[in-house]
Parts: structure tokens; C-alpha cells; sequence
């Protein structure tokens, strides 16, 4: 089946070969994909070439309207589109997503919560750390801080039994794994340990993972000179390599959010026919965008905002939403392929101080 001519001659005669975003919509007005284009006429009409097999063909055939908006340049085509896709997780966006090599720690929001490697940002709650490389390394890793701060590792379906809430249930159960009995779980599988007691474990991940508590490498090395102690030596060697996993973890995380905090500044970029616009990021966020200010009230305005953006309160950098790991990421890989961009950066104060007031 060819795809209808009728979209591409609506493409022809309507879009501009601008910086924008295009939803392909299908025949419930469902957003198929959301795509970015520096020229948009020109991308949209390269649906209607493709070959047979390839991914923008089905796609068009599946389509049955096409709808964009313009933006001024291609840093805020990227944005928005992450964004949408973000928002409405488009079918053919995420099907055809590439493999990733790197992942995520995620805290989960289960009522026993567990600390997990993730490759991709979930559409669903808890909490985010990262990214990292290595995701083999960091499943390891986090299999070592479940074990030593008991937290379980099992399928999110094993069902839970917390000790003060057993009225609730017909039988206490037994746990479902061996490490209820070698002491690495605190198994709330069987009612072993209460709310309380577990969720202590998970804050102290938490805290850690947030680089506010060593507890877990405390823990480890306590365990570690008891078992050489009593000339468990295997054993030893064994927390020993767990312990040095956890703190090469914690280097990475401070490490992680020294690169982040250093993505704060005010980014100033030409738009399309002199639409220029400065975006105000801050840990990596994109928290304003804003045309460049021309004329005194307008550089006025522009100050303020950037005073009120940087100097409000901003959440820990390591402890993220889905949505936040995913533009930090976007606003990492844009200046690392742009090294140029950076000659248009401004720290806030030095922007305030020595731009505004001249500014374009
Ligand atoms: S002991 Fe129970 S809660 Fe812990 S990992 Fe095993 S099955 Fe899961």
C-alpha cells in the first residue's frame, strides 16, 4: 500500500524547511513517533521516499496526519522532542529505540522497594541515579549493597509479608529464597522483618547512592576483619571485593555529580532568522528558556530570571526522575559533541556581571 498522497502533498505545501517537531498521528489522532528536524519540510518529505522495509515506510503507512510546530534552533528541537516522547511514549519511538551502554540505578516504588541496574529510564516512578557504564559491573555492584544491607533482589511479583502486618495475611510463609537463611536478606517474603526495619535499609541505600552515608562500606569492613578474625579468609577476600566495588560506586557518584553540577550556566544560541534565545540550565536541567533580551526592560527581565532560576533551591543531582536523567543526558552528549557551544556559555554571575547589561 502507498502511502497517502493527499499527506504528502499537504506536507508540500505547508511546511517550512525550519528548526521544529513533527508527530506522525494515527487514526485515532494516537501519536505514533515524535521527530525533530532542523529543516522540517525537508525531513517530513524523506518519509515519502524511503525504501521498501524501512522504518520511516511502515511507519507512513500507518500514518493518517502529520502535525508540526516550529522552534527556533536545534537545541530546542532536541529538548522538546525528548520531552514529548517522554510524555506520550510513541510506538514507534520506543520500539525502535537503540540498545544502550550504559544504565541506571533505580530505587524502586514498590512496597518493598529494590535497588536496581536499568537500562533506560522507566515510565514509572521511584528514583534514578546515574548514568554509568559498564552495566554489568554496576549489576553486580548493586547485588553487593542489596546483600549487605539486606535488601531483596527478587522478581517484583514475589509477594510481600512484612512481620507487622501478618494479621493481614492467612500464614507468615516461608521465604522464597535461599538468602532469608544466609542472613543477606531481610526477607519480607516471610514476615522476617517489619516495615519499619526495611524501609531504614532503603533510605540508607539511598543515603548512600546520595554520597551522605558510608554506612554499607562500614558495614562491610567490620564484616570483613570479624570473618579474618576467626581465619575466615575466603570469606574476607570475598567482602573484600565487595567492599572495593562499593567505593569504586561512590567514587563514580561523586564523580557523576561533579559533571553535572558543572552543566550550570546561561547558553545563549542564533535562532532561525534572528529568533536567538538563552536557556538557563541549571544541573544539567534546562529550567527556562527565554529570546535574548534586546533593550533595557528587556535585559531586565532576563536578569531576574536567571537570578530567580540560580538561586533557588535545586534538587540533589544524583537523585533524579526519569524524565530529569534523560535531559541531563541530552544536554551532556550536546555540549560533548559541540565543544564549540561552549564558547557561547555564560556562568550565571559572570552573564549578570559582565553580559546583561550590554547584552545583544
Ligand atoms: S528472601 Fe524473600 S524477599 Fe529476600 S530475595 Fe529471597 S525471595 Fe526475595
Amino acid at each position: 500500500m502507498m502511502p497517502q498522497p493527499s499527506l504528502r502533498a499537504y506536507v508540500r505545501q505547508h511546511a517550512e524547511d525550519r528548526p521544529g517537531i513533527y508527530r506522525m498521528l494515527g487514526p485515532g489522532e494516537e501519536v505514533l513517533y515524535v521527530g525533530k528536524s532542523v529543516r522540517v519540510r525537508s525531513r517530513l518529505l524523506s518519509y515519502f521516499r524511503a525504501e521498501e522495509h524501512h522504518k520511516a515506510t511502515s511507519l507512513i503507512r500507518d500514518t493518517h496526519a502529520i502535525a508540526w510546530e516550529y522552534v527556533p534552533n536545534e537545541f530546542s528541537a532536541l529538548v522538546r522532542e525528548m520531552r514529548l516522547i517522554k510524555r506520550w511514549r510513541p510506538r514507534y519511538n520506543v520500539e525502535h529505540k537503540r540498545k544502550r551502554s550504559f544504565a541506571f540505578i533505580r530505587i524502586t516504588g514498590e512496597t518493598a522497594p529494590r535497588v536496581l541496574a536499568v537500562s533506560r529510564t522507566p515510565a514509572e516512578g521511584g528514583v534514578l541515579f546515574g548514568p554509568f557504564p559498564r552495566p554489568r559491573l554496576l549489576t553486580l555492584t548493586l547485588r553487593d549493597l542489596a546483600h549487605v544491607l539486606g535488601l531483596r533482589d527478587c522478581h517484583g511479583k514475589v509477594p510481600i509479608r512484612f512481620g507487622d502486618q501478618l494479621e493481614f495475611f492467612q500464614e507468615r510463609g516461608l521465604p522464597r529464597c535461599l538468602r532469608a537463611d544466609t542472613g543477606s536478606c531481610l526477607a519480607p517474603c516471610s514476615g522476617r522483618c517489619s516495615f519499619g526495619d526495611y524501609a531504614q535499609s532503603v533510605e540508607t541505600a539511598r543515603r548512600f547512592l546520595e554520597g551522605t552515608s558510608r554506612e554499607p562500606l562500614q558495614l562491610l569492613e567490620t564484616r570483613m576483619r570479624e570473618a579474618a578474625g576467626v581465619l575466615e579468609f575466603e570469606h574476607a577476600a570475598m567482602l573484600r571485593d565487595r567492599l572495593r566495588r562499593l567505593e569504586a560506586l561512590q567514587r563514580e557518584l561523586v564523580a557523576f555529580r561533579g559533571r553535572v553540577e558543572s552543566l550550570s550556566f546561561v547558553y545563549r544560541i542564533r535562532g532561525f532568522k534572528g529568533d536567538d534565545r538563552l536557556y538557563l540550565i541549571r544541573r544539567g536541567l534546562v529550567r527556562g528558556e527565554m529570546p535574548s533580551p534586546r533593550g533595557r526592560a528587556g535585559r531586565e527581565r532576563a536578569a531576574r530570571k536567571v537570578q530567580e532560576v540560580f538561586a533557588e533551591a535545586a534538587p540533589d543531582p544524583t537523585a533524579l526522575t526519569p524524565e530529569g536523567a534523560s535531559e541531563i543526558l541530552l544536554v551532556a552528549r550536546w555540549f560533548r559533541l559541540r565543544e564549540g557551544e561552549m564558547s557561547r556559555v555564560f556562568g550565571p554571575e559572570e552573564w549578570l556581571r559582565t553580559v546583561a547589561p550590554a547584552s545583544v
